[in-house]
């Protein structure tokens, strides 16, 4: 791999005011998925007032069952868009295909690729090819080899701006929803020159345990975390059990602050 031995250089990758892999930690925080203006704007609040730099909010979202709730498309990037703006906030949002991405080219900051598309490699080589910030989650049940071979695909079509996201890995523990691989942090470091951030909400998959893992991925390392915030988590029309309340989200930032100043 020719990210291997590259670990000396570290990238960072910049988003307008906000820098990954720099010395600051960087919080992003907001619902699972856009489901109103009102939801949106609540969020975007929270997400300032507990010094977040980031919005999260899905607009299309690759669900398990086609059942679920699909997303609100482009309704919901828009609301997305809205709320950040609103509050100063940088915007991150996963991308699907090659007409979400036509939609969100111009109204998203950093361009997440969820664990279900790890290994789509014509969605990858589209993200090498627009050269802007995107956040790359590990596979379902991907290895640090294959999760770093699709971070290449990017980064070969010319597109440096890759951060790389752990968020739990498929194992035999049926306690929580994924198992946190915290390793990864270290390894990631150990073997690229990529940012890494951790999003704790997939991996447990319930609320109560995601200030222990976010703690745990700050001190060990992490460059970053992406976690799932709603207004009202129980009405969540997505992910509502792993979504923090806004004061809990408030109050885990608090409990970082001396953590990340002490890594
Ligand atoms: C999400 O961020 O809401 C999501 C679907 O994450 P993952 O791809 O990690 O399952
Ligand atoms: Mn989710």
């Amino acid at each position: 791999l020719p990210l291997v031995g590259l670990k000396d250089e570290r990238t960072q990758v910049k988003v307008k005011n906000i820098v990954f892999g720099g010395n600051e930690v960087i919080l992003m925080g907001g619902p699972c998925a856009v489901e109103s203006e009102s939801q949106m704007h609540e969020a975007a609040k929270a997400v300032k007032a507990a010094g977040g730099k980031v919005l999260r909010g899905g607009a299309f979202k690759p669900r398990t069952s086609p059942y679920s709730f699909q997303g609100l498309g482009k309704e919901g990037l828009y609301y997305l868009e809205e709320a950040a703006a609103e509050q100063g906030l940088l915007t991150i949002s996963e991308v699907v295909d090659e007409k979400s991405l036509e939609l969100m080219v111009d109204r998203v900051d950093i361009f997440q690729i969820g664990s279900r598309n790890m290994q789509n490699f014509q969605l990858l080589k589209l993200m090498g090819e627009l050269r802007r910030p995107v956040v790359l989650k590990r596979g379902l049940s991907a290895t640090i080899e294959e999760w770093l071979n699709a971070a290449e695909y990017i980064l070969a079509g010319g597109n440096s701006q890759v951060i790389l996201c752990e968020r739990g890995i498929r194992t035999y523990e049926p306690s929580t929803r994924n198992t946190l691989d915290l390793s990864a942090v270290g390894l990631v470091k150990e073997l690229t020159h990529l940012p890494i951030i951790i999003d704790p909400s997939h991996a447990a998959g319930r609320r109560d345990l995601i200030p222990y893992l976010a703690k745990g991925a700050i001190a060990g390392g992490a460059d970053g975390l992406l976690i799932e915030m709603h207004p009202h988590p129980e009405a969540a029309k997505s992910d509502g059990d792993q979504s923090l309340t806004p004061d809990q989200f408030n109050q885990l930032s608090e409990e970082l602050v001396p953590i990340a100043k002490a890594v």
